[in-house]
């Protein structure tokens, strides 16, 4: 199974922890090995002491049941005897009790201490008694042979019993040292344990999951070269396509321009012909030649408005003229004006607001508004058509909206007509399916954009954008 990187971490706390309370659990027991051997080498001290001191005991009483009556050193014997008889009557009790044993805790002997102890016991009882007895006496008497001879038979046997405890405390010292020592490394390889199952459980799955990521990450990276490499590799062929295309339609637009410009001349002169044998046979022809002649006379003017439309659109393209100020309001009128003889065969009113002053081409503007303002009366509905035009600055552009009262449109078409040669009437009324898509495309190469809003029999509302460079206009109307 693999832990998930929450349990490694946890599993890494909990090891860790262990490690940290075993190393505090060692020092404390090192710690107290100290203090046992401070404290067992200051009890076999005072042990061996009181060897010494049951020796000079001895002495001192001997020196003083033996010695004349001389008063000066006498005393002085006295005060040797009975300070050597209090140090060694306090240790005797303070070693048997165990009170030396530990700063810390009263420790009791061991029992095989205790009854080496009993056993010295009537030996030391005697030896304090008799001494005690030299020590308080004035003066030397008969009685203090007898009471040497006592502190003499009992000094070897206390101090063989002495040197039996000392070698008793002796060994118990070594088997505490030897406990601890044992302890000691107990935990020590309790230490290396938990460390090695830290090793195998935290440390090799971490590795593992640590190579892993890295494995990851390198193959990501590869991947993501790879995905750049490809991206680089599209970006350039479309950038090529772009190119590309952008080559085939100025040919295309340089081939319209002039195919467009070069049919002009015959269908002039198709034109010319019709018109003369118009004039020269009306009303020597029967009703069906008659009829003809009309077919061919409105398919030319149908044809010559096809080639202006043709021609104009691709002139956009082709502009070479910088732009300049153009005021928008009087190419509104202009165009208006020259769609006087549609106004009043439609019974139009026409109406706008304030116009700016933008950076453009005019003509373009009078063409754009022409298409917008003949639309707006071609496609009128039951009423007569009321148009209004608007201007609002908006985002740093303006914002040209031109609204009529006609018979709407489907949104389904709302970008078709935008198209070339796309239209939704059929013949009854006159068009080629070009205005609208000369007029987006002279937004469009000013930098605008262009789209209809309308819904059928609730009219229609051409907006348009252009963009505003900081010319104002302050034309009224
Ligand atoms: P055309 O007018 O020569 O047919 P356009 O490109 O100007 O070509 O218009 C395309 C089509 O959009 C038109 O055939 C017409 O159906 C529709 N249309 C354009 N303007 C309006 C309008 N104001 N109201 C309703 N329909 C319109």
């Amino acid at each position: 199974m693999n832990p998930s990187p929450e349990h490694l971490q946890v599993r890494y706390i909990a090891a860790l922890s262990a490690v940290a309370l075993l190393v505090i659990i060692g020092q404390a027991v090192v710690q107290i090995e100290l203090s046992d051997h401070s404290n067992d080498a200051r009890t076999i001290n005072i042990a061996g002491r009181q060897r010494m001191l049951s020796q000079k005991i001895s002495k001192a009483a001997l020196a003083l049941a033996t010695a004349p009556a001389d008063k000066a050193p006498q005393n002085e014997r006295r005060d040797e005897l009975r300070a050597a008889l209090s140090t060694w009557k306090a240790s005797h009790q303070a070693l048997q009790s165990g009170i030396i044993q530990t700063e810390w805790e009263h420790r009791q002997n061991s029992a095989e201490v205790a009854v080496l102890f009993d056993a010295i016991q009537p030996h030391y009882e005697s030896i304090l008694n008799a001494a005690s007895q030299i020590a308080e006496a004035r003066a030397p008497s008969p009685d203090h042979s007898l009471l040497l001879d006592a502190i003499l038979h009992n000094e070897s046997a206390f101090l063989s019993g002495m040197d039996s405890i000392v070698q008793q405390y002796e060994r118990e010292s070594e088997a505490r040292v030897n406990r601890l020592k044992r302890l000691e490394i107990i935990l020590l390889a309790l230490t290396l344990a938990v460390l090695t199952l830290e090793a195998l459980f935290v440390f090799r799955p971490a590795v593992k999951k640590i190579s892993q990521a890295i494995a990851d990450l390198e193959r990501r990276t590869d991947e993501l070269k790879s995905e750049i490499e490809r991206r680089i590799r599209v970006e350039l062929e479309l950038e090529k396509r772009a190119a590309d295309l952008t080559a085939s339609n100025r040919d295309l637009e340089a081939f319209a321009y002039a195919v467009s410009h070069d049919l002009q001349e015959p269908l002039r002169s198709v034109n010319g012909c019709v018109q003369l044998f118009e004039r020269r046979f009306k009303g020597k022809l029967d009703a069906d030649s008659e009829q003809l002649l009309t077919y061919m006379s409105q398919s030319c003017i149908r044809m010559k408005q096809l080639i202006v439309n043709v021609l104009a659109y691709s002139r956009i393209g082709s502009q070479q003229v910088a732009p300049r100020r153009v005021d928008t309001g009087a190419a509104f009128d202009r165009a208006l004006e020259d769609l006087s003889a549609a106004r009043i065969d439609s019974g139009a009113a026409v109406t706008r607001t304030e116009f700016p002053v933008v950076s453009g081409h005019e003509v373009q503007f009078i063409t754009l508004f022409q298409n917008l303002l003949s639309n707006a009366m071609k496609y009128r509905g039951a009423e007569p058509p009321r148009i209004h035009a608007s201007a609002l600055r908006q985002d740093g552009s303006w914002l040209f909206a031109v609204k009529d009262n006609g018979k709407g449109i489907d949104p389904e078409y709302h970008e078709r007509i935008f198209g070339m040669f796309q239209r939704l009437e059929g013949g009854e009324v006159g068009g080629t399916g070009l205005g609208l898509a000369l007029c987006r495309r002279i937004v469009e190469r000013n930098g605008g954009r262009m789209w209809v809003e309308s819904k059928p029999g609730e009219g229609s509302t051409f907006y348009f954008t252009v963009p505003d460079k900081g010319d104002r206009s302050n034309d009224s109307r």
